[in-house]
């Protein structure tokens, strides 16, 4: 009997670490973004889709903030991310905070931006806030939940918050000012400072909710994805992170467990874990911090080669 029990222990124990037990999608707001400091939009896209497809990643979803569909060219990379099978989901028009508007013109906002999405394919019925701003008021983020429920929208929470925006515009900005950059060096800092984030809000999963659920990772549609999507998904990998499809990660159960907390601008995990206690000292992690993203730029210099 003994021999049994050890054996059926083992098996959950494998069970347990087995592939599976961290399973991440990716997701990429705000496109289709304008002419960055390396790509044009459309090179941007082109790039982004190429890493995708070499990183393996079957099914990423792009949260499309509509007023960038500007021009044919701009609708025509929302098709092109459709076509190889990404998923297509509202970011709103305007990219506004909630918390600057009535609960009446957000819920407008969504509908704008709903109706120039018609036209794609592979669209999910899911809002992203802008900004993770899900407002300063439970009376107007409860009458925006009402709003996303009567539409039928899903909210597109995240789980792992990431600057990534951040770690753009400091390279942007080296770019714009002429330094020489180690574009390797800025990718592996790039995928490390991810994969970091990733386990970060594992750890805090597993603290907080008792499990481990289908993680949605916070990207930006910017020339630092174009660049480095492909590595980022192999980086995952090499920590033990299965990359899942957006549909499975929104089909996880906290896609429908609603946090009481007005504490949304780090993702659904760390709302979770806010309401059972944690603040910023446990909260916070370097890829989510400006200053701490920089200062491991600086102390890489990987943003002024000339200085080596
Ligand atoms: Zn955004």
């Amino acid at each position: 009997m003994r021999l049994v029990f050890a054996l059926i222990m083992t098996a959950a124990l494998i069970g347990a670490a087995h592939a599976g037990d961290k399973r991440i999608a990716l997701t990429f707001d705000d496109g289709p973004k304008p002419d960055g400091a390396f790509f044009t939009g459309a090179e941007r896209t082109d790039r982004l889709l190429t890493a995708l497809r070499v990183g393996g990643v079957e099914q990423a979803a792009f949260f499309i903030t509509t007023k960038h569909l500007a021009d044919e060219t701009s609708i025509q990379r929302v098709r092109d991310y459709a076509g190889e099978g990404h998923v297509i989901a509202n970011h709103s028009d305007r990219h506004e905070w909630l918390n600057r508007m009535t609960a009446e013109a957000y819920a407008a906002d969504i509908d704008l931006a709903e109706k120039k999405l018609e036209e794609f394919e592979n669209r999910r019925p899911w809002f992203r806030f802008p900004f993770l701003n899900e407002g300063k008021a439970s009376e107007k983020r409860d009458a925006v939940r009402a709003a996303l429920a009567e539409r039928g929208l899903l909210s597109g929470y995240v789980t792992v918050d990431t600057y990534d925006w951040h770690m753009d515009r400091v390279v942007a900005k080296a770019k714009a000012g002429g330094h020489c950059i180690d574009i390797d060096g800025v990718g592996e800092i790039y995928v490390e400072m991810l994969v970091a984030a990733a386990e970060h809000f594992d750890q805090m999963a597993r603290e907080t909710l008792g499990r481990a659920p289908a993680q949605v990772m916070l990207l930006h549609e910017n020339d630092l994805a174009a660049m480095f999507a492909d590595d980022l998904a192999k980086g995952l990998r090499r920590a033990g992170w299965e990359v899942i499809t957006a549909d499975e990660a929104f089909a996880d159960p906290i896609a429908e467990a609603l946090p009481e907390t007005l504490f949304s601008g780090m993702g659904r995990v760390a709302a979770f874990a806010y309401e059972a206690g944690w603040r910023a000292d446990r909260l916070d992690h370097p890829a989510s911090d400006e200053a701490a993203i920089e200062a491991r730029f600086e102390a890489a210099g990987v943003l002024a080669c000339e200085a080596l």
